[in-house]
């Protein structure tokens, strides 16, 4: 693979932290189901190629999500790697106990922007889904596990169109106010563009939230996901979610492309210089491997022109 030199910009952060999402919210939203053992695999060839920030499954209702039916196993099976965040995501008191005996460290927690989405999707008005979720980030931080909160439709919503971002700010700063110690950003139907982002993140500053306990989770949909990350780098943000491969689809668009690939990120920002500490041939290697599992071809651009010189 060839290695360009890195041409980089001023006013960007010198080292982001990718925070991988493939195996939850990736493999919960392609129709395939893998094994334990592949999803066991895809962790330690994530963690091998460099990413230390890798959400491994959810504990929701196994008949809800068969993909991630095996959470609890996964989760008890999974190795200890010094240095390596491995959070599970939580939905309930439930979810939270079963995280804790399965030996979970960290957990993360997911709220709506809007109302119409928190009542399709969690079946709760969007105050009840809040108070619910300051009970689970209370009894975590009792047992001394960090919570990472998620703040969905953060840009658009398929039922309400556009989003209020005063409506997100409000859920953010809640989350932040119960506990959480990073909240992330989710353009859930991947409508965001920069100055949407730079728009939120001005109003997020401006209630006195500070850039380093936020993260971006962008979906590349309809192709803006690269161009929204550079803008929130600019603003300050450090953590940016992302899926090896670009798993997972979109379930609101029937698009395959949904998260942000990791390599799409990875290729980006070792083109400005920023430090991510993921090996990016590794990584592709990896989503290679697992598009022969899924039986379709990872939608990443990056890995589809990697993909030649890899296998040769
Ligand atoms: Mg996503």
């Amino acid at each position: 693979m060839t290695r360009w030199p890195p041409a980089p910009i001023s006013g960007l952060p010198t080292e982001v932290t990718v925070y991988e999402v493939g195996p939850r919210d990736g493999l919960q939203n392609e129709p395939e189901v893998v094994s334990l053992a592949v999803k066991l695999e895809l962790i330690a060839r994530l963690v091998a190629a460099g990413l230390r920030a890798v959400e491994v499954t959810s504990l929701v209702r196994p008949d809800a999500v068969p993909q991630l039916a095996d959470a609890d196993e996964l989760l008890s099976r999974l190795p200890a790697s010094p240095g390596v965040r491995h959070p599970a995501l939580v939905p309930n008191l439930r979810g939270l106990e079963r995280a804790l005996t399965a030996g979970a460290r960290e957990v993360a927690v997911f709220a709506s922007a809007t109302e119409s989405f928190s009542r399709h999707n969690l079946n709760r008005s969007r105050s009840e889904s809040l108070r619910s979720l300051a009970e689970v980030a209370g009894h975590a931080r009792q047992a001394g596990i960090p919570v990472r909160g998620y703040v969905s439709m953060c840009f658009g919503d398929p039922w309400e169109g556009a989003v209020d971002q005063g409506e997100v700010v409000g859920v953010a700063t809640q989350l932040l106010a119960m506990g959480c110690a990073e909240v992330s950003l989710g353009d859930t139907i991947g409508v965001a563009t920069p100055g949407a982002v730079v728009a939120l993140l001005s109003r997020l500053a401006g209630a006195g939230v500070g850039m380093g306990t936020l993260a971006v989770h962008f979906h590349d949909t309809y192709g803006q996901a690269l161009a929204n990350t550079l803008e929130a780098l600019r603003c300050g943000v450090t953590t940016v979610d992302a899926a090896a491969g670009g798993l997972g689809g979109c379930p609101f668009a029937r698009s395959a492309t949904g998260n942000l690939a990791t390599e799409d990120l990875v290729f980006l920002l070792d083109g400005l210089g920023v430090a991510t500490g993921v090996d990016l041939a590794a990584l592709a290697r990896t989503s290679l491997w697992l598009a022969q599992h899924l039986g379709r071809p990872s939608p990443s651009r990056v890995v589809r022109a990697l993909a030649a010189s890899l296998d040769a």
